[in-house]
């Protein structure tokens, strides 16, 4: 099934963070893997749903909401008969669903946690959307039930499954010479009549604004971009400019050490007009992405003095390539080949310790905070 279109292969010297293979090879399987959507926002409606139809071993067959009208309409259009809507009530007996292989959680960030240990509970495989919950001991508790269960747990970190991030990854790991320097930064406006802002201007749904929200765009993509985890970590927010931000941070700018001696230092806000750069400065040459997080057009030009050579996203020639459900389908094959994820519980969890530490930093006036956790993976 593996597709022959002179893509180049993942990126190697990614240490123990496996690479999802953007060509999907499959062994085996006629049979789609189930997923049961679980929260029908605007992530969800907009990108999920319509992205079944380019996968190629997934499809949606459960619909999960507090709107069970909601559910229905959408049932309708994605053919998912009523035996396959659930409420969050009910959901539990999903686990009597044989349809439903996987649970895809797109739900406020507090509501991670629970939904995951539930979906465990009932046999499912968990895809969580990011950041995987509010707290690191959610984190650990969401990746025991899976461990518990013997299923496995996918946290939704969509860049991974750009060709543009790939691209990005291979030049930093063999044109830039010794990277140095990172800054990224991440924001948008907010619109407080908006649904889908409302639970993220509250603390309790939300665990954060926007370096929970957009900030861990630059924190993930920095971990990644280096193979490397910050030892320590500095963090200021922002006054808020306005009452609605004030349970959570408005804008927040932070810098990362790391022991190789480069540092990124970055910025979420929202309340700017969209942003999504990540810039890397390496000893001979820079790679500067402009989008680099966005959901479809994103680029990363290599420069040096006088050359500057750009890849983005049309230029490369998967067909039906999307990050959306290339991310679905890697669940897919995981689960049927038994190989690797490529974003982990452990990977999510990082970045929420990761988080946090800045946080502390941010509520104890900027000081720096020790993130020297050794082989974290080993300590889980
Ligand atoms: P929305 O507010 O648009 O959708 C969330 C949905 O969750 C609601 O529509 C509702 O669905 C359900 N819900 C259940 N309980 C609550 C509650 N107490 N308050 C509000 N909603 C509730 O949010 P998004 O779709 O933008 O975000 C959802 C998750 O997806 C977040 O974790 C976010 O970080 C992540 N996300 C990830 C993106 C990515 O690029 N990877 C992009 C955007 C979001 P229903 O009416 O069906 O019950």
């Amino acid at each position: 099934m593996a597709q022959s279109l002179g893509f180049p292969a993942p990126p190697a010297g990614l240490g123990k963070r496996p690479y999802p293979n953007l060509l999907r090879p499959m062994n085996d399987g006629p049979r789609k893997f189930g997923y049961a959507i679980v929260g029908l926002g605007k992530y969800a409606v907009n990108q999920i749903l319509p992205a079944f139809a380019e996968c190629e071993y997934a499809k949606v067959t459960a619909l999960v909401s507090g709107d069970i009208n909601k559910a229905r309409r959408l049932g309708k259009h994605y053919g998912i008969e009523e035996s396959h809507l659930y409420t969050y009530d009910n959901f539990d007996k999903i686990a009597q669903d044989p349809e439903v292989d996987a649970v895809y959680i797109i739900l406020p960030n507090s509501l991670h946690a629970d939904f995951t240990e539930r979906s465990f509970r009932a046999g499912k495989h968990v895809l969580c959307e990011k950041p995987m919950a509010v707290t690191v001991e959610e984190c650990q508790r969401m990746i025991a039930a899976g461990k518990k269960a013997g299923k496995k747990l996918m946290i939704g970190y969509r860049c991974h499954f750009d060709p543009v991030t790939h691209k990005a990854i291979e030049l930093a790991r063999t044109s830039i010479g010794k990277p140095q320097i990172i800054t990224t930064d991440n924001g948008d406006n907010t619109d407080p009549t908006d649904p889908t802002y409302q639970w993220r201007l509250t603390r309790s749904l939300s665990g954060g604004g926007a370096l929970m929200d957009l900030g861990i765009y630059g924190v993930n993509g920095s971990r990644y971009m280096l193979n490397e985890d910050p030892i320590e970590v500095q963090a200021t927010i922002m006054p808020p400019s306005d009452p609605m931000f004030r349970e959570i941070d408005e804008t927040i700018v932070w810098i990362m050490k790391y022991r190789s001696g480069a540092v990124a230092h970055g910025s979420a806000s929202f309340n700017v007009n969209a942003m999504s750069r990540f810039n890397l400065q390496g000893t001979d040459a820079s790679l500067r992405m402009d989008p680099a997080t966005s959901y479809w057009c994103n680029s990363v030009s290599h420069c040096t003095t006088g050359d500057t050579h750009t890849w983005s996203t049309p230029m490369f020639t998967i067909p039906a390539l999307n990050q959306f459900s290339a991310q679905l389908d890697h669940l897919a094959i995981s689960v049927a080949n038994n190989t690797p994820l490529a974003a982990t519980g452990e990977e999510g969890m990082q970045d929420v310790r990761l988080i946090q530490a800045m946080y502390q930093s941010a509520h104890s006036g900027s000081r720096p905070v020790s993130t020297d956790w050794g082989d974290w993976r080993k300590t889980i």
